[in-house]
């Protein structure tokens, strides 16, 4: 289907990839920004309330059609609005930290 391979369940069964940006506060009060990739699968997602019309969208149609594109549009957007990236991991956060105040000379 596309370049994507799912990190669940390894099928290239993905439909769509949501790319943002996002900001955490590290524990010394700096920010760190990254970024993180939402795929959504249409074997591990179709089961979720969110993604699960939209797996359904593509199941029927195939891909996005001009005739209904709005209602995929809808879809998408409010998956959009609602997918968090997977938190920050709490070792790298302290790790990153440690990095931190041993360049400013702290440790
Ligand atoms: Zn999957």
């Amino acid at each position: 289907m596309g370049d994507w391979a799912c990190p669940r369940c390894r099928a290239d069964s993905v439909l769509a990839v949501l790319r943002r940006p996002h900001a955490w506060t590290n524990t010394s009060g700096n920010p760190v920004r990254g970024r993180s990739d939402v795929l959504l699968c249409a074997r591990c997602d179709a089961d979720d309330p969110l993604t699960g019309p939209i797996v359904t969208y593509f199941a029927v149609h195939g891909s996005a059609r001009p005739d209904n594109v709005g209602q995929l549009a809808r879809l998408l957007l409010r998956w959009a609005d609602r997918a968090r990236p997977p938190a920050p991991d709490e070792k790298a956060l302290r790790a990153e930290a440690e990095a931190e105040a041993w360049r400013r000379g702290e440790l």
